[in-house]
C-alpha cells in the first residue's frame, strides 16, 4: 500500500502502518500510484496537497483509482481531500470524491483550534479512542451509503461527525497516526487484505507490499 507524500505527515503513517505489518511505500508520482493497491492520505494542508496533486499530474489518476474501488484512508487534510464537497476552502481547491460527504474545513474554529478527546469508534474493540484534532474538519453531510464511525462526544461541537467509512474508504478528522493507538490503521490494513482476498490472487495493482500474515 502507498502513503501519499506530497505534503503533510506521511512519515507518521508509514511508521504506524509498518508496525501494523504492512510495507508502505511513499507515493509522489503517477507510476508510484499505479504500483500500489491502497492509499493513505495524510494530515497536512489540504489546499497545498490539492495544488501538488495537480502539479504532479496525480489528480485524475487518483480519482480514477478511487472510482475503481481502491481502498483509501484519509486523516484530517486527507479526509478533506476524500470529500466530494468542501466548505470554507479555496475556490480552486480540488477534491477526490472518494466519499459521498460534505466536509467543513477548519470547522472547530479558533477557540478550539487543537484539542484532544476520547471517542467511541464504531467497530473497534478496546474502549474509547484518544483523538487528536489539529485545525480539523468535520463532516457536515454524510450520504446514505456512508457509515458514521465516530462523533464528538461533548462540548460545543457535540454530535459532529468525525470519522466515516464508505465501502473501503475510511476518513477521520483527527490524527490516529500520532497517538500510538493503531486500531484505525489496523482496521484499514485488514480492509485492504480483505479486498485482496475478494479480488483474487491476480490483481494488476497488487504488489508484495503487505506481509500476508495469517493468510
Ligand atoms: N486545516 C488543514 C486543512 O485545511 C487540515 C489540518 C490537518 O491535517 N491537521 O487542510
Amino acid at each position: 500500500m502507498g502513503v501519499l507524500a506530497l505534503q503533510g505527515d506521511a512519515r507518521e503513517h508509514v511508521s504506524v502502518l509498518t508496525e501494523c505489518g504492512a510495507e508502505p511505500v511513499l507515493v509522489r508520482r503517477a507510476d508510484e500510484l499505479a504500483a500500489v493497491d491502497a492509499l493513505v492520505l495524510p494530515g497536512g494542508e489540504s489546499t497545498a496537497i490539492s495544488r501538488l496533486l495537480q502539479v504532479f499530474d496525480l489528480l485524475d489518476p487518483l480519482r480514477a483509482r478511487l472510482r475503481d474501488g481502491m481502498p483509501a484512508f484519509g486523516s484530517c487534510a486527507g479526509m478533506i481531500l476524500l470529500a466530494d464537497e468542501v466548505l470554507d476552502t479555496r475556490p480552486d481547491a480540488q477534491h477526490l470524491s472518494g466519499i459521498d460527504m460534505t466536509v467543513r474545513r477548519n470547522a472547530f474554529g479558533r477557540q478550539v483550534d487543537s484539542f484532544e478527546t476520547d471517542l467511541d469508534f464504531a467497530g473497534l474493540d478496546g474502549g474509547p479512542m484518544r483523538a487528536v484534532f489539529i485545525r480539523a474538519p468535520w463532516v457536515e453531510r454524510a450520504g446514505d451509503e456512508v457509515e458514521v464511525l465516530a462523533r464528538v462526544p461533548s462540548g460545543p461541537a457535540a454530535g459532529r461527525i468525525v470519522a466515516v467509512r464508505q465501502g473501503r474508504v475510511l476518513a477521520t478528522a483527527f490524527h490516529p497516526e500520532v497517538t500510538g493507538d493503531h486500531r484505525v490503521h489496523r482496521m484499514f490494513v485488514d480492509l485492504v487484505r480483505e479486498q485482496r482476498r475478494t479480488a483474487g490472487s491476480v490483481n494488476k495493482h497488487t504488489g508484495t507490499d503487505l506481509k500476508e500474515v495469517g493468510e
